[in-house]
């Protein structure tokens, strides 16, 4: 319902009203012109939660994150998680969700890849416009990002993405475009990076020739936060809004270029056109963006939350049925590894919620195996930083209760009363409202705050602890008032917050089980800086020779669960992973384990593939991703086979990073990142050989046993439909992904041809009954069927005869539809 009329306001507001409008107003929120009764916009991360404000703590419902929703195939589901999210948005007054994250999985190091959704531009692109639809169903905006090219975090404020034309439109453009096409987001967040030495928001072509003027998209281009960093480039370039508030290169400078008549006032009316249209889209008021937040701890959204990880988790292997586990299983059921007692439902940077409590995998299995008696051993570490504590570790001062108390200062001397004093959870404290703080309060209050942190610790072990910080800005971390580590004298900028942060700083410190510490840190809130936070953890001893001890268990129990992967020390926004075996001891553990107790079942707690050097020894391996809150319920569900395990690989699992047909190109030259494999990415690239890949493309098990029996044509051939049956031969029911490839002969596909063996052209999840047959119909996307002409500029239909292979991964067995009914299969 409009609000406003867009002319009449264009025509009232004079120029420096309009560029005001154009850069945000702080961290969050575009900026409110009261006198036209114009509200802000609070916009909010996105994608597996709303992130909300941050510094004042109010927990969001946390979902599986990027990868999960990709390997869950199912766009349905995720369009009901969008809604869900769209309403956690509202208790936030959050008007646009920041998300979903929709560049490709192109190579298994990206700091993000947890955060994308797949490999595959198809994939990517339904289930993001699903996505996008549920949010936006509620009332609510969504911004896909990060147009384009930003698939890894090398550099990534600086680096130059080089894609040949053909590969941005038919592959790294794709998601984009059916997100647009089929979803009519209402904004879409420019990527850091360049293209072809160009900024991604600055990039005429991309923002204004293919999105807005091809794709007819009508919402806002809105930066990625900072990504802004030309005034006119950007203005003339297709951008929109400018993040974060204040603003650095438009506000007077903007005002100063229309005025020199650098740049056009029809630009200038364009942009804001566009965002007094999303404005009215919203229906926001004035005053509502600086509502207080609500948490929202819905049990509609916990058990949808918990339905999503159960459905996105993907079975590798089951040989001789080590799973499902009966959910009677009285005997003794050893649970170990890393990541069981505490697992990991979300990776790091941005997409960091502060989370309603989560169910790790050690409760889940508790709860859902009650007979049971289960013994737990960590086995060994995996962490790179000492762990954040949280309120089960630490007591606030000043009430007793679980976490930290904050103290405000307003200084660094940390001298006379606090301005604040409030309890926060963890130690890991984000302040991103610095930059525009600083800036509202005027000159005479830019001088750096102090936050105090305190809160009692309790030692459980005696023995060397090892303290670790790092911090945006300088801190210093105390036990009982003696300085422990710190960071501030020689503060040095390294890689933790986004590389506005420090390197971590280790310092080991004895303590005695039972005894309690005053923990105290103080930390220099710095002026103007885009990112400040500070992250604090502890890292008590291991028992000696864990692993003996693990595999001791193991050989002792009756069956044994092993919850190896991964966390945001290693997988996060701001830098890509230098690693891609699992971090710590935890291939010896595996070893150790698997030898012990073959009856072994390996669950990967992780956002991206990593080495497996034992696979060929484990019987069972089930990917349970960052998989949200219900992390550990929804495996217990999996783990007892009261839920079919129905996700399937979202992306090829390498099983060397060597054979993974991106790396070759990685991290390429000073600047630039070519993207030399072209259209052979993932398992396109996987399909010409020579070495498979460890679980293809479209992979993973169900308890049940689905197979394609037949495909065929239904309907007309433009009508792009097929027809598949699929048969349950398995005295249990099934879940089925059926895959829809498009290709061409294999002989034809040569590098030479640029012409991938079969790219995915439809799909669809179905339950199928115990031992019973069902119809399945898959509508292919007519947008796998056009080429991209490099000479005419524009996409052809693609007139070579077409195969097409129906199958339940990109590696088959496939059916094929007879060659006489998809040699035809062109517009
Ligand atoms: C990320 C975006 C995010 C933004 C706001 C950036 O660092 O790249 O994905 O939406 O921060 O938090």
């Amino acid at each position: 319902m409009s609000q406003f009329s867009v002319p009449a306001l264009l025509a009232d507001l004079d120029l420096d009203t309009k560029v005001s409008l154009l850069s945000g107003a702080d961290f969050w929120r575009t900026r409110e012109v009261a006198a036209f009764g114009i509200p802000a916009l609070k916009l909010s991360d996105g994608p597996n939660g709303i992130r909300g404000d941050l510094n004042r703590c109010v927990a969001s419902a946390c979902f599986p994150v990027g990868v999960a929703l990709g390997a869950s195939w199912n766009p349905a589901l995720i369009a009901e998680i969008g809604q869900a999210l769209a309403q956690e948005a509202r208790c936030k007054n959050v008007s646009v969700v920041l998300g979903p994250t929709i560049n490709l999985q192109r190579l298994p190091v990206g700091g993000r890849h947890f955060e994308c959704m797949s490999e595959d531009p198809l994939l990517t692109g339904h289930l993001a416009a699903a996505f996008i639809n549920g949010v936006q169903l509620q009332g609510v905006g969504a911004c896909p990002k990060h147009f384009v090219g930003n698939e890894t975090e090398l550099d990534r404020y600086n680096i130059s993405v080089e894609i040949d034309p053909a590969t941005l439109r038919q592959a790294y453009l794709l998601p984009f475009e059916i997100s647009v096409m089929d979803a009519r987001p209402w904004m879409i967040m420019s990527a850091y990076n360049r293209v072809g030495g160009v900024y991604a928001s600055s990039h005429a072509y991309l923002l204004k020739q293919v999105l807005k003027r091809e794709w007819g998209f009508d919402g806002v281009v809105v930066s990625d936060w900072g990504a802004a960093v030309e005034t006119e480039a950007n203005a003339l370039g297709g951008l929109d809004l400018e993040m974060p508030g204040p603003g650095k290169v438009w506000r007077k400078k903007l005002v100063a270029a229309v005025e020199a008549g650098v740049v056009p006032m029809a630009e200038i009316d364009d942009k804001v056109g566009r965002l007094l249209h999303l404005i009215n889209r919203s229906g926001a008021k004035v005053g509502q963006a600086h509502a207080p937040e609500q948490a929202l701890d819905d049990p509609n959204h916990r058990a949808l939350a918990r339905r999503a990880a159960a459905e996105s988790f993907v079975l590798l292997k089951n040989n001789g049925n080590v799973l499902p586990l009966n959910p009677g299983f009285s005997g003794c059921l050893a649970v170990i590894g890393p990541n069981a007692a505490f697992g990991q439902i979300m990776g790091g940077g941005s997409s960091h919620v502060l989370s309603h409590p989560p169910i790790h995998p050690l409760a889940g299995l508790r709860a859902a195996f009650p007979a049971a008696d289960i013994r737990y051993a960590q086995g060994c570490r995996n962490n790179k930083y000492a762990p954040i504590l949280t309120a089960q570790d630490v007591l606030s001062l000043q009430d007793g209760r679980g976490g930290f108390t904050r103290s405000t200062f307003a200084d660094a001397s940390f001298t006379g009363s606090p301005t604040r004093v409030d309890r926060v959870e963890t130690s890991l404290l984000t302040l991103l409202e610095t930059f525009s703080g600083a800036e509202k309060q005027g000159s005479q209050d830019r001088v750096p705050g102090g936050v105090r942190l305190e809160g009692i610790y309790r030692a459980h072990v005696t023995g060397p602890h090892s303290f670790g910080m790092m911090s945006a800005g300088r801190a210093r971390l105390y036990l009982d008032d003696v300085l422990v580590v710190d960071n501030w004298e020689n503060w040095q900028r390294g890689e933790s917050f986004y590389a506005f942060g420090s390197n971590e700083v280790r310092m080991d410190w004895q303590l005695i089980a039972g005894q309690d510490y005053h923990l105290r840190v103080d930390y220099e809130r710095p002026v103007q800086a885009l990112v400040a936070g500070v992250q604090f953890g502890i890292e008590p001893p291991l028992v000696a020779d864990s692993i003996a001890e693990a595999a001791t268990l193991a050989l002792e129990s009756d069956a044994v669960i092993l919850v190896l992967g991964s966390n945001p020390d290693w997988e996060t926004e701001g830098h890509d992973r230098t690693r891609f075996e699992l971090p710590g001891e935890q291939d010896t553990l595996a070893r150790a384990v698997l030898t012990a107790n073959p009856n072994t079942c390996v669950v990967l707690n992780v956002g991206a593939a990593t080495a497996l050097p034992w696979y060929d020894q484990a019987k069972a391996a089930l990917v349970c991703w960052f998989g949200g809150q219900e992390l550990g319920n929804a495996l217990g569900d999996v783990l007892s086979g009261t839920v079919d395990p129905s996700g399937r690989l979202p992306f090829s699992w390498p099983r060397t990073l060597a054979s993974h047909p991106g790396m070759a190109h990685y991290p390429g030259e000073a600047g630039r990142l070519i993207y030399r494999e072209g259209q052979y990415f993932g398992y396109r690239g996987y399909d010409l050989g020579p070495e498979p890949p460890l679980a293809a493309f479209g992979h993973g098990l169900s308890y049940g046993a689905p197979a394609v029996l037949t495909a065929e044509l239904a309907g007309t051939v433009a009508q792009r439909r097929i027809r598949v049956r699929v048969g349950n031969l398995a005295h249990r029911p099934a879940r089925a992904v059926v895959q829809v490839y498009a290709g061409t002969d294999p002989e034809l596909a040569t590098r030479d041809a640029h012409e991938p063996v079969r790219v995915l052209a439809g799909f669809a999840k179905r339950d199928i009954p115990a031992s019973s047959e069902t119809e399945v119909e898959v509508q292919l996307d007519a947008r796998m069927f056009r080429r991209w002409d490099e000479v005419a500029g524009c996409f052809q239909p693609d007139l070579r005869p077409k195969r097409l292979w129906v199958g339940l991964s990109s590696a088959g067995p496939f059916v094929e539809i007879p060659s006489n009914a998809s040699a035809r299969n062109h517009p």
